[in-house]
């Protein structure tokens, strides 16, 4: 238990820290394809969830994940603050108390339905989708090496580069799309990365 809380709290202190390293990065990408405040709205969703650590990982699992959730929805804002708002509250209202990995990859494919569902779109459309719906993929082939996932992730995201973007502001641009990364593939990417570190080592 005692185990669980340290676990949940070096979640938040590293998806926090990466974000923040990546925060002008994020906006850069957004600049060229959005209204540049992807990096501002994730940062400012981040550093709320992790000025609550210490309330938010003393919680079990789904309590935590769903707080995590609510707090994104609540502070990120723009498009992608309800779409991992909801990734993170579905994956709570998922997982059991004490999830193993069969669990947890359930809950992952479970929950991107969900963003699927909140943001009607799939994969191909330039979006985060592409690179959650790929990792899932290689979770569920029974990946276990955190450096593969983690390398799918990022694949994944530059996989973006060259797509015309079909949700998001980034579709009023059309063509002018292509040839940029997705801002929100690459929040994601360094969201897994993030995940994957910590549990690596856990
Ligand atoms: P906004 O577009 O409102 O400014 P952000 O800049 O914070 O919001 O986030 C943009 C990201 O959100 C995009 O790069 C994309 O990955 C993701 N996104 C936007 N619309 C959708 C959607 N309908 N489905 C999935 N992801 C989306
Ligand atoms: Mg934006």
């Amino acid at each position: 238990m005692e185990l669980d809380v340290n676990l949940r709290a070096e979640l938040v202190k590293a998806v926090a820290a990466a974000i923040e390293q990546h925060a002008d990065e994020l906006t850069a990408l957004d600049q060229a394809i959005g209204d540049g405040d992807h990096g501002i709205n994730m940062r400012r969703g981040f550093d709320a969830v992790l000025a609550d650590v210490a309330n938010l990982s003393a919680k079990p699992w789904p309590d935590f994940l769903k707080g995590v959730g609510t707090m994104l929805v609540m502070k990120v804002g723009g498009a992608s603050g309800p779409l991992y708002g909801t990734l993170f509250m579905a994956l709570g209202k998922d997982l059991p108390a004490e999830p193993n990995r069969a669990d947890l990859v359930r809950a992952f494919r479970n929950a991107i339905g969900a963003v699927q569902a909140r943001g009607k779109s799939e994969r191909g459309q330039k979006t985060m989708l592409d690179v959650l719906i790929p990792v899932a993929e290689v979770l569920e082939r029974g990946e276990t090496a955190v450096a593969a996932v983690v390398h799918a992730a990022h694949a994944a995201a530059e996989a973006t580069i060259p797509v015309q973007a079909v949700r998001g502001r980034a579709s009023f641009l059309g063509e002018r799309s292509i040839g940029h990364m997705d801002p929100g593939a690459r929040s994601s990417a360094l969201l897994i990365e993030a995940v994957g570190s910590v549990l690596e080592k856990a």
